[in-house]
């Protein structure tokens, strides 16, 4: 088989829609999976709407989800004259041909279909008019379409999907200024990169019937297609602002980690057996039509939190690290310095697995985030009583000595819970409010190791100042 080629061609209005997002990623699973090429087409032919600021969103929103694409992304809008070229080619051979009639004209003749009851397609009568005879005045370029038989659409996902051709007018090619329309543009830009695979929104499964007709008048292999089924809200409405963020951007902002945000995308209108949580690798070996289901897929939020807790807690130390603090600048957090930042990627092994988000996961591991002398929590403040103190007072000269390893150190605390005849909990209530100033937190032994013997040291000479009587 010939090599896969295919494309994400998001027309740059706005933000980047969490839509766009999966239709890229499920290009991009396919291609990557058969070392195919992923091209980008920015369509931004529509110039009263297209914006570089959307473009730059497109590019940033493919570049945080890890979606890497081939070459440069092409613009739509400087191929023109070769959209026109095509257009012209097709006049040339007697497959388009130029219309003259007025918008009025047009108008009067739907009008007077639709009084009679006749299709309201319009009919143009410069169809086979010879060109010899042509008035010097303003038109427009149209198609031949086929006027019988049927267009078969044979669509990876929704099976065969026929229309009957003479439901298709003789559509537009190039305005009458001379430029271009958008649906010749997409089969023109199709053909020119090579594009053997068009995989898209199913909003645009009807265009795809008029666009065969300009590949079939050009005599081009059609693309094989597959277009994707929505994606709803939690209430089975078209997904949108109303349901939470629709803007890929947002979801970064949320502190959620690129990789579960593909698992959750891959897994938004594709399956793979029960399969839930899952790597890119198996993603690119799974993915295939076969596994997209036909109706439209719901988003859940729920389901996106959990595969991105798990996802946080897989993640590579020294790569999620990077990931955070991309997090915080995106966030508009302060900058962390080197040090802390060092001391967040020494602690992440123990605040990992506890965390859905970035954001939980920076709460989590405040207590490497925060300097003496600590804020402490009313809750965490509770637990330094003159109990804590005299735990502290053993403890803390003890800490001197000891070797700086987790048995060393849990056998310690014990002898001390021991010595004042409570349970290791008792001690370590009070070790986690002088530590972190906090009551939820990593167990104290990690914090101890991470913090370092001076630092944690301090802060429990700290907190024995603070306990009440
Ligand atoms: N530009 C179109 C869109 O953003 C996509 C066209 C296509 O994939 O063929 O919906």
């Amino acid at each position: 088989m010939s090599q896969v080629v295919t494309r994400i061609a998001p027309s740059p209005t706005g933000y980047m829609h969490i839509g766009t997002a999966r239709t890229a990623l499920f290009n991009w699973l396919y291609t990557r999976g058969r070392g195919g090429q992923f091209l980008l087409r920015i369509e931004d032919t529509d110039r009263e709407r297209s914006t570089p600021e959307a473009t730059d969103a497109i590019l940033r929103g493919m570049e945080w989800l890890g979606l890497d694409y081939d070459g440069e992304a092409v613009s739509q809008f400087e191929r023109a004259d070769r959209h026109a070229e095509v257009a012209h080619h097709l006049l040339n051979e007697g497959k388009a041909y130029k219309c003259f009639s007025t918008p009025e004209e047009i108008q009067e003749f739907r009008d007077s279909a639709r009084a009679e009851g006749r299709s309201t397609l319009f009919q143009s009568p410069w169809r086979d008019v010879d060109p010899n005879t042509h008035p010097d005045a303003p038109y427009v370029v149209r198609i031949k379409s086929p006027e019988t038989g049927v267009t078969v659409i044979h669509d990876q996902v929704q099976g065969d999907v026929t229309i009957k051709n003479d439901q298709l007018d003789d559509m537009v090619l190039l305005r009458s200024d001379g430029t271009p329309v958008y649906m010749l543009a997409v089969v023109v830009d199709d053909y020119d990169m090579g594009i053997t695979h068009v995989i898209r929104g199913d909003d645009h499964l009807n265009n795809a019937a008029r666009q065969m007709m300009i590949y079939n008048a050009m005599g081009w292999k059609l693309p094989v297609y597959a277009h994707l089924p929505l994606i709803l809200g939690e209430d089975g409405k078209k997904l949108s602002k109303r349901h939470g963020a629709t803007s890929v951007e947002d979801y970064q902002t949320m502190g959620y980690p690129a990789a579960g945000m593909r698992n959750y995308l891959a897994r938004l209108g594709w399956s793979h057996g029960d399969d839930e949580f899952f790597t890119d690798e198996q993603a690119k070996e799974w993915f295939d039509f076969g596994g997209i289901n036909k109706s439209a897929a719901r988003f859940d939020f729920k389901k996106l939190q959990n595969l991105s807790g798990q996802h946080i807690a897989a993640g590579d130390d020294a790569a999620l690290l990077q990931e955070i603090l991309a997090y915080r600048e995106k966030s508009d957090m302060a900058p962390l310095s080197d040090e802390m930042a060092a001391g967040l990627g020494r602690a992440l092994y123990c605040v990992k697995d506890r965390a859905k988000t970035f954001g939980e996961l920076i709460d989590i591991a405040r207590f490497i985030l925060v300097q003496r002398p600590l804020e402490i929590e009313e809750k965490a403040q509770k637990q330094l009583n003159s109990v804590s103190r005299s735990i502290l007072e053993t403890l803390t000269p003890q800490l001197h000595n000891v070797t700086w390893s987790r048995e060393a150190l849990e056998a310690l605390i014990n002898q001390v819970a021991e010595t004042h005849e409570v349970g290791f909990g008792k001690v370590a209530g009070p070790l986690r409010a002088a530590l972190a100033g906090q009551s939820v937190t990593p167990s104290v032994i990690d914090m101890m190791l991470v913090l370092g013997r001076d630092e944690s040291v301090a802060r429990l000479n700290d907190a024995k100042a603070q306990c009440h009587d």
